[in-house]
C-alpha cells in the first residue's frame, strides 16, 4: 500500500476495511494524527488478534485516534456463509464478500499444527481441464484485505466454534484461483500475514502454488514464500490439454525461470502431480519426471485426481497410485502421495466452488 494516501478517503459512506493495513500504515495514520507511534503494536493487536474488535475498550489510545478510525474504518470481517466439517476434521468455509461474490476456505487440521487453503480469485481464468473451480471462469481477483480475512474469519471459527486451541500457523495458496494472476493483491496481503505486530506468519510457512502463469512466476523472488508447481505431465501434449495456459507458457520457459530461484538451504521447489487414471501415470511418464528433475532440487507431490460431478477423469486405484510412487522412488525421486483430506464434502485439492 506504499502509494496509497491513507487522508483521500474522505467518502464516510464508504469506509475502507481496515484488514488491508500494516504496521507501516498504522505508523503513519498516527503520525499524520500528531501521535507517537508507540500504540502501532497494541491497534495492530486490536485489528489481527482479538476477535472483539471494540474500539472503545482500547483506552489507551487517544480518543483522537479512535474516532478516527472509526470515521474512516470498517472493522467487520466478512461473513461466513457455510461451513462443512469432514471426518478427518477438515473444515469447510464459504465466505461472503461485500458485493456478495465468495470463495470457499479449508483449514486442514495436522497433529501438531493448521494449514488454511486459501483463495485468491473468485473463480479462475486458468480453465485447466481436470478442475471443479475452472467451471466457473474468471469472476474477478480477491483485494488484500479479502485474502488476509480468510485467515481472520477461519481462525476464530477454529478457536471460538470448534475449540481448537491450535493457531494456524502454514498457508497454501491452492484454493480457488491462480495466485500469480493476481500478483499485486498476493504480494500485498502476503505482506500483511507475515507483518510481525500482526498475524506475523513466517513466509517460510507460506506456499504458493501456481499453474505455471509466467509473467507472475517472473516476480516469483519478491514474494520470499515457498513454490510450488502444478506440473502434472512433462509432456507437452498431455500438460496442454490439461492445462492450457502450457501452450501461451510452456514449461521449459517455466523450468528457466524456476532455475534462477534462490533457494533456502532446506528449501525445495514442490512439484505437483495430478495422477489420473490412464492419462499420465506410464512409464513414459517416469522417465518424463525423472528427465526433467533428477537434476534439480525438486521434490514431487502425487496427488490422485480427486473425483467431482460430472468430472471426465478417473482416480486410478491405490495399487496404481503405490506403484507410481515406487517407480519414481527407484529413480531417486523424492516422493509424497499427498493424504486426501476432506473428500467426503468436497473440500479436497480441486473440488472447490464458489
Ligand atoms: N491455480 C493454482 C492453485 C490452485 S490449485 C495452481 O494451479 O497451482 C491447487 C492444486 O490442486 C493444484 O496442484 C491443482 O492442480 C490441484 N487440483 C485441481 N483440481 C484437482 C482435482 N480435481 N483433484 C486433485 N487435485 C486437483
Amino acid at each position: 500500500m506504499e502509494d496509497l494516501n491513507l487522508f483521500c478517503y474522505t467518502n464516510a459512506m464508504h469506509k475502507t476495511r481496515i484488514y488491508g493495513l500494516d504496521s507501516k500504515d498504522i505508523d503513519s495514520i498516527l503520525m499524520n494524527l500528531g501521535q507517537k507511534t508507540d500504540h502501532t503494536s497494541l491497534l495492530m493487536n486490536l485489528i489481527y488478534r482479538q476477535y472483539n474488535k471494540k474500539l472503545e475498550n482500547y483506552t489507551q489510545v487517544s480518543p483522537k485516534v479512535r474516532d478516527h478510525l472509526s470515521q474512516y474504518f470498517n472493522f467487520e470481517l466478512p461473513k461466513i456463509i457455510k461451513t462443512q466439517k469432514a471426518s478427518d476434521g477438515t473444515v469447510k468455509f464459504l465466505v461472503v464478500f461485500e458485493d456478495g461474490k465468495s470463495v470457499e476456505t479449508v483449514c486442514l487440521p495436522f497433529r501438531n499444527k493448521h494449514t488454511l487453503c486459501v483463495s485468491s480469485q473468485v473463480g479462475c481464468a486458468m480453465n485447466c481441464s481436470f478442475c471443479h473451480t475452472a467451471t466457473q471462469g474468471l469472476k474477478r481477483n480477491l483485494t488484500p484485505e479479502e485474502i488476509v480475512c480468510q485467515y481472520l474469519v477461519a481462525q476464530r471459527y477454529m478457536k471460538e466454534v470448534e475449540n481448537n486451541p491450535l493457531s494456524i500457523t502454514n498457508m497454501v495458496f491452492m484454493g480457488q484461483g491462480e495466485p500469480l494472476h493476481n500478483f499485486d493483491n498476493l504480494k500485498r496481503a502476503i505482506d500483511i500475514l507475515t507483518d510481525p505486530l500482526g498475524i506475523s506468519l513466517g513466509r517460510q510457512n507460506i506456499t504458493v502454488s501456481t499453474s505455471g502463469y509466467l509473467p507472475g512466476l517472473k516476480r516469483f523472488k519478491e514474494l520470499g514464500v515457498n513454490f510450488a508447481l502444478s506440473l502434472h505431465s512433462t509432456h507437452s501434449s498431455v500438460r496442454n490439454e490439461l492445462i492450457p495456459i502450457n501452450k501461451a507458457y510452456p514449461l521449459d520457459e517455466i523450468m528457466q525461470e524456476l532455475d534462477k530461484l534462490e533457494l533456502g538451504p532446506r528449501q525445495s521447489i514442490v512439484y505437483e502431480y495430478l495422477l489420473i487414471k490412464d492419462l499420465n501415470n506410464t512409464k513414459k511418464d517416469v522417465e518424463g519426471l525423472f528427465h526433467l528433475l533428477g537434476n534439480r532440487n525438486a521434490y514431487i507431490n502425487i496427488i490422485p485426481f480427486n473425483e467431482f460431478p460430472g468430472s471426465k477423469y478417473k482416480r486410478p486405484s491405490d495399487v496404481e497410485i503405490e506403484e507410481f510412487k515406487n517407480q519414481l522412488v527407484s529413480h531417486n525421486l523424492n516422493v509424497l502421495v499427498r493424504k486426501t483430506k476432506g473428500d467426503d464434502i468436497l473440500a479436497a485439492c480441486g473440488q472447490l466452488k464458489s
